[in-house]
């Protein structure tokens, strides 16, 4: 009886501290609303916007296929649509189609570069409301490739420079522009753009580039919009697993042929993930969100001392974005057996590709996958690997300003760190940089996130302005 009720005690104590956490897990305050549009010209800076998308910059890994006279036709008008930016602001080109703007600063402390890339991705013309590269402005929307992926944000840091130049604002320290026209294919130009700027020992104290977006519905029980600001980069990995055997002719065949090995691997490979980790970006991020969520997801995320492996089950069982977030992923992409229908396979592989943790290194990775095949018949082959980008600190002045760009900008908005799953160009800032960060400057609808890199990719007239009004802000910080 005595033991009875010293359980019973104990549930009741547990109970209490549970939900007294959670009912202190609360927003720090109010969600500020946001301050007034800056007093500029938004009409002339659509016309601009329109004109930047009529270049066809579509990159290609194949740079033959590349029009380069576009490119440099796009580089040469930014000089007179934004004539005031190329007269206090010194300019470069470095690498292949690398753009690199120095706005001098009062002081020489640590400067920002404000990024963004100017190829775009083919389109299938004929899938196409209005024309791919016109810029058309109808309906209140701002049509063509590249209006969400990127040049709004190329067009936003140029309009809100040349804005502050007017006005005859200048930054505290430098502010650098970077931009590149070889994102889309993984290029050298944002790499070379670095060197450059390490041989001559910058260390910037902020790195912008595209990442997140404002979104909603992004969070169960969240209602508020929500910025999500990447603070980290996943690793990319793409591997091969070979096995090779004697082929032969199909009218005889043994009882397991290698494409059932290799289909055997991929059993094995899909029902044994890798471990998740509840990363500082995802921590982070579910203390920000949590506070605006549910009851019943304040239990839980006020009380991750004891619900962390609850969490993790059920980020793992919902699959997508959340368990990307949690852990290293691995997609199986490609398989191959016989190049016939009546001929064994003398070869069969499957190709993998991975998403790393910055807790997985190339080796450690491929050590996971062989262990899990475990048939020591299979060969491994790297095809492609970049690391995982360091996390970047929500605690310093630079996420500050970002953050508080975000709330002048957009009203009752929470501001949100996350790790980005995706790649950019920024990635290889983290070489001089320790608070790269990763947001895109606009407020995306479900059906809008996925017109990026799809047909009728457009961005709303209003959107453009708030893309441009962020900049604004966030220099005026500078
Ligand atoms: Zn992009």
């Amino acid at each position: 009886m005595v033991i009875l009720y010293g359980i019973l005690a104990l549930l009741i104590l547990f109970a209490a501290i549970v939900l007294l956490r959670a009912a202190k897990f609360k927003p720090d305050g109010i969600l500020p609303e946001a301050s007034e549009k800056p007093d500029l010209n938004f009409e002339k800076a659509v016309s601009h916007f329109s004109e930047l998308i009529r270049f066809k910059t579509v990159s290609s890994y194949d740079w033959d296929e590349v029009d380069e006279a576009e490119f440099e036709a796009l580089r040469t008008r930014l000089k007179t649509l934004y004539p005031r930016v190329h007269t206090h602001c010194t300019r470069e080109e470095v690498g292949k189609t690398g753009l690199l703007f120095r706005w001098p600063g009062k002081q020489s402390g640590a400067p920002t570069v404000l990024m963004s890339h100017y190829d775009v991705v083919p389109a299938v013309e004929s899938l196409w409301t209005h024309p791919v590269f016109e810029g058309a402005v109808e309906d209140g929307f701002i049509w063509g490739r590249g209006t969400l992926d990127t040049k709004g944000t190329l067009c936003g840091i140029l309009e809100a420079v040349e804005y502050w130049i007017e006005k005859g604002f200048v930054p505290a320290q430098d502010v650098y522009l970077s931009f590149s026209g070889d994102e889309e294919v993984s290029g050298p130009s944002a790499p070379a753009i670095v060197r450059h700027l390490k041989e001559r020992g910058i260390h910037p104290a902020l790195v912008l580039d595209e990442g997140g977006a404002v979104v909603d519905g992004v969070f169960p029980g969240v209602t508020f919009p929500t910025a999500m600001v990447g603070i980290g980069e996943k690793g990319y990995m793409d591997v091969r697993f070979e096995v090779t055997g004697k082929g032969g002719h199909a009218s005889a065949p043994p009882p397991h042929s290698l494409l059932g090995d290799v289909a055997r691997a991929i059993t094995k490979i899909e029902t044994h993930p890798f471990k998740a980790h509840l990363t500082p970006p995802a921590k982070e991020m579910l203390e920000t969100l949590g506070r605006y969520s549910s009851f019943g997801m304040r239990v839980v995320l006020a009380n991750l001392w004891c619900f962390e492996p609850l969490i993790k089950v059920l980020f793992t069982k919902q699959g997508g974005e959340m368990n990307a977030m949690i852990r290293s992923t691995v997609a199986v992409t490609r398989a191959e057996g016989s190049k016939a229908y009546n001929v064994l396979p003398p070869k069969a592989y499957v190709g993998l590709n991975l998403r790393l943790l910055v807790t997985e290194d190339k080796d450690s990775a491929l050590e996971h996958l062989t262990r899990t095949i475990n048939d020591p018949r299979f060969e491994a082959h790297i095809v492609d690997y970049r690391s995982a980008s360091p996390y970047a600190s929500t605690a310093s002045d630079g996420f500050a300003a970002v953050k508080r760009a975000i709330e002048k900008t957009w009203s009752s908005t929470i501001v949100s760190p996350y790790l980005m799953l995706a790649g950019s160009d920024s990635r290889h800032f983290s070489d001089i940089c320790d608070h790269v960060l990763k947001f895109s400057a606009m407020h995306l609808s479900k059906e809008e996130l996925g017109l990026i890199h799809g047909n009728d990719e457009r961005i709303a007239v209003e959107g453009f302005e708030d893309m441009i009004s962020f900049y604004v802000h966030l220099i005026e910080m500078l």
